[in-house]
């Protein structure tokens, strides 16, 4: 059991742990804690979900704890550690945990990133933080105001690093690594050791610890995925069908493009079920609002583009549906990663139109796993009936949203006996193949998602007879 208290964390940073209910580490936390605290770099091969953003912030608000200080200047708040995030949601999501993990000290944390007011984060910075969480544009920003300084730091995370370079940060953080002092610890946290991934370590890392929990390229052994063949025309319908079907209360619905993202989520709204849109062109405001909404259960679906949700920490979400097939098969495994989180069953929906054929063989390469199609009869659909917007209290609601409080799953899944997801975070998930079903064993793992599958999903066909079928 590897437990918080053999850390001898700080009594008050202990005191915030032992607040958030953690149990015992998980595994990236049980590696990395340590070497953090001998002060080491480290390169960890880990995604979110796994625990890493208290892996790296509890150890490195243990080591700053010698400078907390009561004293109202700012000279003795000099920033200490930056924290390098992709994009606005996640500095906000590693913002609020590690102020949370803080609360007890006196230790300040700030977040900056774009597409808000400068003033207030100018202000912030002016009175002194110690730990300050950043996008990279907007941390330049600061830095050529004069309002970011970053000569005391000591310690750099740069979180989602594959991530960083996919948006195109390299530049970026390129420069703001030159403002930083050489003498510092310095961790990176990428989903994926590629190529440049590992330059950037050897440029910018000294002898770091390699630390690979999450064997990447595999999804959760939480989820259950299923793939549908459905033409473009149909993909709305084959939504509103399974939501229906497996009463699932909220989902993410990913799609590949802000515009297919923004008509997508226009004519959910239009047919009466609460939705909310999350891409690049929406105003940092409006995305804040539509995840918190999301967070509050007022919104069941999420229709968002990749870079928008990327690591977004959502308890409970039960499904994920690809609404399109991403171009990018590591995306596949961030996205259903949305589902099935800290030990939670989860569904992963993805429809697949003959076009896509390519991009699920990518897919199963990746995943290194055998996709099989589910064929679905989309006639039930036709009865499915459209309430109006203004039912009942005027709130949008789908026919099936009887419930009483808020919430979140009313696709019920049964609870596995331990929590896997802790013990073996990316084991391959096993995929329903036609096989399957007679198959007691994996009868039970999938009971939750198979009773409720309609006499209308057809048995299963084989990718290879799509490819057929279609070439
Ligand atoms: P992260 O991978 O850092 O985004 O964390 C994912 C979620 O796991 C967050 O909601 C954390 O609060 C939660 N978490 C972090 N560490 C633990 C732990 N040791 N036990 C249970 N949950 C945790």
């Amino acid at each position: 059991m590897n437990s918080f208290s053999q850390l001898q964390l700080d009594p008050h940073l202990a005191q915030a742990v032992a607040e958030m209910g953690y149990e015992s580490m998980t595994p990236i936390q049980a590696q990395a804690i340590p070497v953090v605290l001998s002060g080491q770099d480290v390169m960890g091969a880990a995604q979110t979900g796994t625990g890493k953003t208290a892996a790296f912030s509890l150890p490195l608000l243990q080591r700053m704890i010698k400078h907390e200080n009561s004293s109202t200047s700012p000279a003795r708040h000099p920033v200490r550690a930056l924290v390098l995030l992709p994009t606005r949601e996640l500095a906000d999501q590693v913002a609020q945990q590690v102020k949370l993990y803080a609360k007890y000290t006196q230790l300040r944390c700030a977040v900056v990133f774009g597409g808000m007011d400068m003033k207030p984060q100018t202000a912030e910075l002016k009175r002194g933080v110690e730990v300050l969480v950043a996008t990279p544009g907007r941390l330049l920003d600061h830095i050529e105001a004069k309002t970011a300084v970053l000569n005391q730091v000591e310690y750099v995370v740069l979180d989602e690093a594959d991530r960083m370079l996919d948006i195109g940060f390299l530049p970026d953080l390129q420069r703001i690594l030159s403002y930083l002092p050489k003498q510092r610890t310095t961790l990176l946290f990428s989903a994926t050791f590629s190529p440049e991934i590992k330059r950037l370590a050897s440029s910018y890392l000294q002898n770091p610890v390699t630390i690979e929990v999450a064997r990447p390229n595999q999804t959760a052994s939480t989820v259950t995925q299923l793939f549908f063949n459905v033409n473009e025309d149909d993909k709305r319908r084959a939504l509103k069908l399974i939501l229906k079907q497996k009463e699932i209360s909220q989902a993410f619905v990913f799609v590949n493009s802000k515009l297919g993202c923004a008509r997508l989520a226009r004519s959910l709204e239009k047919d009466g079920l609460r939705t909310a849109a999350l891409h690049g062109d929406k105003s940092q405001d409006e995305r804040l609002k539509a995840l918190e909404a999301f967070k509050k259960g007022e919104v069941d679906l999420l229709v968002c583009t990749d870079v928008a949700a990327r690591g977004l920490d959502i308890k409970d979400v039960p499904a994920v549906f690809n609404f399109d097939v991403p171009f990018n098969a590591e995306d596949y495994i961030h996205r259903i990663g949305r589902t099935g989180r800290a030990g939670a069953e989860g569904l992963a929906v993805s429809f697949a139109s003959a076009s896509d054929l390519r991009l699920v063989a990518d897919i199963e390469k990746l995943t290194k796993q055998k996709i099989d199609f589910t064929v679905l009869e989309l006639e039930e659909e036709r009865a499915f009936p459209r309430r109006s917007r203004s039912d009942d209290d005027g709130r949008p609601r789908r026919d099936s949203d009887e419930r009483s409080g808020p919430s979140r799953s009313r696709f019920t899944p049964v609870k596995p006996p331990a929590d896997p997801f802790f013990d073996k975070p990316y084991e391959a998930s096993v995929q329903p193949s036609s096989s399957d079903v007679n198959d007691a064993s994996s009868q039970a793992d999938m009971a939750p998602v198979r009773g409720s599958i309609s006499p209308n999903i057809k048995p299963k066909r084989k990718v290879a007879a799509l490819f057929k079928t279609t070439t």
